[in-house]
């Protein structure tokens, strides 16, 4: 199984979806992604931290 969350759910006027084996590294690649492209502080980021894990969702691979 395949993690995998819209950068879009999460608010931003963005395509980029993040990939990854489990939820945590999902999670770490959305708050790299979100530093970098979208300017957020590491703390935006933990504000929003239940929220990106509520988006995260399963696909079969
Ligand atoms: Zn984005």
């Amino acid at each position: 199984m395949r993690k995998l969350l819209s950068c879009r759910e999460i608010g931003c006027e963005c395509d980029y979806i993040v990939t990854g084996d489990t939820e945590e590294e999902v999670f770490v690649y959305t708050v790299e992604h979100n530093m970098e492209k979208h300017g957020k502080t590491l703390e935006d980021v933990m504000d929003i931290r239940e929220n990106i894990k509520g988006f995260i969702y399963s696909i079969c691979s």
